[in-house]
């Protein structure tokens, strides 16, 4: 049945599905990371997630803010690398923007959506058109703005969708930032590892509310 709104322990359900699907695409992950960079964003990844997810499964949560908070604390810590930090503050900053609220709705993705793309950008640096999971994340962003009036499985398919389709054009990019820049124009032809790893969160979490 699909969901409306999000209590808490849903939210804290659905970051549990998202670990589990991270953990499960190590080996994808990491591929992509072996034709831009140095191969080990699954195993990154892998590692920030499977310690969210234990982190997540004593949690007792009070507002939804609280779940992705303590995610994006758990990534920063135990990711490491580039991707560590950005990844943990985009949880984190999107956690803090959604203040004590108890649910989370359509509106909330997009107060989500806005703060998390803005911590990423104020740590990392990256622009869309960089060749990073920045480039998801303004689709997913733009999604979400404009999905504020509608429920919430069809606000989640719509930024899931911004977020591929951000994900799909880094294909065609040069990297311009992180390890990926010094190939220059090898670059071109292979989608950005993080952009990979933010399109495969929203298709869990659109298959979570829908
Ligand atoms: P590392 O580059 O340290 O090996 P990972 O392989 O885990 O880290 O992650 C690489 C991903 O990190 C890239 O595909 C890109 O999406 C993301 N990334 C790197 N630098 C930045 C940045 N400055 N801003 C946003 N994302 C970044
Ligand atoms: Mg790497």
């Amino acid at each position: 049945m699909s969901k409306e709104t999000l209590s808490p322990n849903e939210v804290k359900e659905m970051l549990i599905a998202i670990s589990d699907k991270i953990i499960e695409s190590e080996e994808l992950l990491s591929e992509a990371d072996r034709r831009l960079g140095d191969g080990d964003h699954g195993l990154g990844m892998k590692r920030g997630f499977t310690a969210a997810k234990t982190q997540l499964e004593t949690l007792e949560p009070t507002t939804v803010g609280q779940v992705f908070s303590t995610t994006g604390i758990t990534l920063m810590s135990t990711m490491g690398g580039a991707s560590g930090a950005v990844m943990g503050i985009l949880y984190q900053n999107g956690g803090t923007a959604l203040g004590d609220a108890d649910s989370l709705d359509a509106a909330g993705l997009s107060t989500f959506m806005t703060a998390a793309l803005e911590g990423v950008t104020n740590l990392g640096g990256a622009k869309p058109g960089d060749k990073t999971m920045v480039d998801a994340l303004a689709g997913a962003q733009e999604a979400a703005a404009a999905s504020v009036g509608l429920s919430l499985p069809e606000a989640m398919k719509a930024v899931s969708d911004g977020a591929t389709a951000g994900m799909e054009a880094t294909i065609a990019m040069i990297a311009t930032m992180g390890r990926a820049k010094t190939l220059g124009e090898k670059s071109i032809g292979h989608p950005d590892p993080g952009a990979v790893s933010i399109s495969i969160m929203f298709q869990v979490a659109t298959a979570y509310v829908g």
